[in-house]
C-alpha cells in the first residue's frame, strides 16, 4: 500500500507539473495575462458561441500611444512597468467573462462575450481612468501613458474571426489617426 500511495503521490506531482507547464505556455511572462495563443483560442471559442447562440460579442485591439517615446524617455524597464500597470488596470476593471490578452509588444486583444458595441465607450472610459491612476514601478508620479482602442462587434455579416480582428485593426488605425487616447468602433463587421 505504501507503493500505491507513492505512485499516487508521483502521479499527482506529474499532473501538477503538467498544469504548471500548460499554464506557462498560455501566459505572457511579463504581465501574467493570457498570451497571444491563449487569447486567440478564447476569442475563437467565444466567436463560435456568439454565432451559435446569437449573443453579442465584441473584440477590441488596444495599442499604447507613442510607446517608443516612453521607452526612450523613461527607459525600457519603466516601459515594462507601464505594460504591467495596464494589465493590472484591466484585471481590476474588466468583468467575469472578459479577457485581456497580450497580442504582441504593446498591443492587446480584449474579448468581451455578452457585450455589445454600445457598451464600449463606458468600457474604454473605465479602463482609461484606471490605467491613468495605476502607478508603474520605478516611475515617479503619474506615468502619463495613454492607449487607443479599436472595437468591432460580431454580427450576422461577420464572415470569420480574422475578419472581425481586421475590423478592430481598422478602427484602431482610425483612433490613432484621429489623435490617439480614444476609442473608435464599428457597429458591425
Ligand atoms: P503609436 O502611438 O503610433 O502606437 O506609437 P508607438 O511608438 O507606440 O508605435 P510603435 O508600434 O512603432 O512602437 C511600439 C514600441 O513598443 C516599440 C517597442 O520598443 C515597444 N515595445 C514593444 N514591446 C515592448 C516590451 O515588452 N517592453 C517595452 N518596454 N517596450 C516594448
Ligand atoms: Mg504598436
Ligand atoms: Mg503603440
Amino acid at each position: 500500500s505504501t507503493l500505491l500511495l507513492g505512485a499516487g503521490y508521483f502521479g499527482r506531482r506529474a499532473l501538477q507539473r503538467r498544469r504548471v507547464l500548460s499554464d506557462l505556455a498560455m501566459r505572457d511572462e511579463l504581465t501574467g495575462q493570457p498570451n497571444r495563443r491563449a487569447i486567440m483560442a478564447y476569442a475563437r471559442a467565444q466567436f463560435e458561441q456568439g454565432r451559435q447562440l446569437d449573443v453579442p460579442m465584441t473584440l477590441a485591439l488596444i495599442d499604447l500611444d507613442h510607446f517608443k517615446q516612453v521607452n526612450d524617455s523613461l527607459g525600457h524597464a519603466a516601459g515594462d512597468a507601464v505594460l504591467r500597470a495596464l494589465a493590472l488596470a484591466a484585471r481590476e476593471v474588466l468583468r467575469g467573462q472578459d479577457r485581456f490578452g497580450r497580442w504582441g509588444g504593446e498591443e492587446w486583444l480584449l474579448v468581451m462575450p455578452g457585450t455589445g458595441v454600445a457598451e464600449m465607450p463606458a468600457v474604454f472610459e473605465r479602463l482609461r481612468e484606471r490605467f491613468a491612476a495605476t502607478t508603474a514601478a520605478g516611475v515617479e508620479g503619474r506615468h502619463g501613458c495613454t492607449f487607443s482602442m479599436g472595437a468591432a462587434a460580431l454580427s450576422e455579416q461577420t464572415a470569420t474571426l480574422d475578419a472581425l480582428i481586421a475590423a478592430c485593426d481598422e478602427q484602431l488605425y482610425t483612433a490613432k489617426a484621429d489623435g490617439r487616447n480614444r476609442l473608435a468602433f464599428a457597429a458591425e463587421a
